[in-house]
């Protein structure tokens, strides 16, 4: 029988919490790293090397851009949108109630990589990096004894990786896996890689107006000549044109899969791992199988009304997009699943936790589209994560609220490191025990410093057991009112209708100290950093 920790929405479930039903092989595998607590107290009390793990077990994290967790079927998305995922699953660890720490690509990556909240690390603003004073701070710092090899799609989320390099042993620049790759300028101009993409778009591309050299740029229009021809051969697979993500910069999911299948089987062991693809980021160009899967299924997204910070595209548009971004989520899906398919065959699955994560979601509602957006509700700050431990053969389901910044402890918990001093987050349940780990809160903030580096304007998340605020602040929306809150009830309306702001004010009230404290003593950490 799969376990379940934490609550379920459905009150039939409670009564199933912490039944584990494992096969002594099972046992042997999880015994210490579930939280079999009646069995090993010492352990739940000193989380230590949990019995059963292996140092020398590899760590492979995946993360597929934008993808939010009400969009998967996993979850109970009414469409089926990750039927793969739902067969892997039976052997993994399913979080259900799983928050990213910021609404978009810098702030979600940073809390990821670095095991902090943003209020710590810093990296607010687009293509920012983590606070100077913390770059020390990273996974891959963490997991040092380990051969560490890195890559991103996005170059958002590149320029922390570029700000961790010196912990990276394998460092594969974002240009490397598009099929119009830069990779080969990049090399040339590896000294400087910062300017490199820069002076290779003015100079070659012809981009801002400059065009300094005729001859570089003939040169470049032959090559682009002959990749387009080798593209025409690709392009028929993707009807609403090649994956991308600045329309002239292709990729294929297809790609990227087989190169890192490669990559691992080759690389030294223990390994850590961290690939971050763009997809289903938008423009969401699905494969042709999947394309129009969704196209008047008759399902009717239930309709919201416009939030205060709501955007300009109109209602039947946002609709389409969902059905795009939908269709996009499969072929996700298709392609994770091939990626397991090979690891397992390979057997580096029988010695490596693999992690499948998100960096942030993505909004289809409220007149808010995408995920360029002030507001921190589910569809666009709560994500997938799955653990699948090596060799595993059971489904956990896991409801209580876990967070990005659990990542960290979790991974080095049950490899048998000792936790980072610096992380701030705590190891998940099965791994470390349910009761120990239910009463804490979990944050999420999208925030603007200001001039002193304080963050004066923004919103910022609070979820407390079945309860979730956002504070909205400093923004000029707010008119005459400086604040503005919401408060819902998660597991009675999971669907965040009914704001329980004023009608609960004492819980508000409650909850909006201990937010604003948290905020107020990170940034007087901050501003006291960098005065000195
Ligand atoms: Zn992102």
């Amino acid at each position: 029988m799969d376990r379940i920790y934490g609550k379920h929405p459905s009150e039939k479930l409670d009564s199933q919490i912490m039944k584990p039903s494992l096969t002594r092989r099972d046992f042997l595998k999880f015994s210490g790293l579930l939280s079999l607590s009646a069995a090993l107290p010492q352990y739940i009390t000193s989380p230590s090397i949990p019995p059963g793990s292996s140092q020398s077990d590899n760590i492979l994290i995946i993360v597929f851009d934008a993808w939010s967790a009400t969009n998967t079927s996993l979850y109970d998305y009414p469409r089926l949108t990750t039927p793969n995922l739902e067969r892997l699953a039976r052997r993994a660890v399913v979080y259900h109630n799983n928050y990213a720490s910021g609404n978009f690509t810098t702030t979600g990556t940073a809390s990821l990589l670095t095991g902090t909240l943003p209020w710590t690390h810093r990296a607010l603003e687009l293509s920012e990096t983590v606070d100077h004073a913390q770059a020390q701070n990273n996974i891959f710092r963490a997991f040092r004894a380990y051969h560490r090899m890195a890559y991103t799609h996005n170059p958002v989320a590149d320029i922390l990786l570029n700000q961790f390099f010196n912990a990276i042993d394998d460092y594969i620049p974002w240009t490397s896996l598009y099929q119009e790759s830069d990779y080969l300028i990049n090399s040339l101009f590896r000294a400087d890689p910062d300017i490199a993409p820069l002076s290779w778009s003015r100079i070659i591309k012809g981009l801002d107006g400059y065009s300094y050299s005729l001859y570089l740029s003939q040169l470049y229009g032959y090559i682009k000549r002959m990749r387009a021809v080798q593209m025409e051969d690709i392009a028929q697979f993707f009807p609403r044109g090649l994956p991308n993500h600045d329309d002239y910069t292709y990729f294929t999911l297809e790609h990227g899969i087989d190169w890192l299948a490669n990559q691992l089987a080759s690389a030294p062991q223990p390994f850590m791992g961290y690939y971050h693809f763009f997809p289903p980021h938008h423009p969401y160009n699905t494969r042709t199988e999947f394309y129009r899967r969704f196209y008047e299924d008759g399902y009717q997204p239930l309709q919201k009304p416009p939030h205060l910070f709501h955007g300009e595209k109109p209602i039947e548009s946002i609709t389409r997009e969902r059905s795009w971004y939908d269709e996009y989520i499969l072929y996700v899906d298709a392609e994770f699943a091939r990626l397991y398919d090979s690891l397992e065959k390979s057997g580096i699955l029988d010695n490596t936790w693999l992690v499948l994560t998100s960096d942030h979601g993505e909004m289809f509602e409220r007149g808010i589209f995408g995920h360029t957006t002030q507001v921190l509700h589910q569809p666009v700050i709560k994500v997938p994560l799955l653990i699948f431990p090596p060799g595993g053969r059971d489904r956990v389901d896991v409801y209580e609220s876990t967070s990005a910044i659990d990542l960290l402890p979790t991974l080095q918990h049950v490899t048998g490191q000792e936790i980072a001093s610096w992380a701030e987050g705590a190891i998940m349940p099965p791994f470390a025990s349910p009761t120990t780990f239910s009463d804490r809160d979990v944050y999420a903030l999208h925030g603007d410093p200001g001039r002193d580096g304080r963050i004066t304007k923004g919103t910022a998340m609070l979820v407390r057991d079945n309860f979730k605020l956002m504070w909205y602040f400093g923004y000029n929306q707010l008119g005459g009112e400086k604040d503005m809150l919401e408060l819902y009830d998660l597991h009675a309306d999971p669907q965040e209708l009914k704001n329980l702001y004023p009608e609960q004010s004492a819980l508000t009230a409650e909850l909006l100290v201990d937010l604003k404290l948290k905020l107020t003593l990170a940034d007087n950490a901050y501003t006291d950093t960098v005065s000195k």
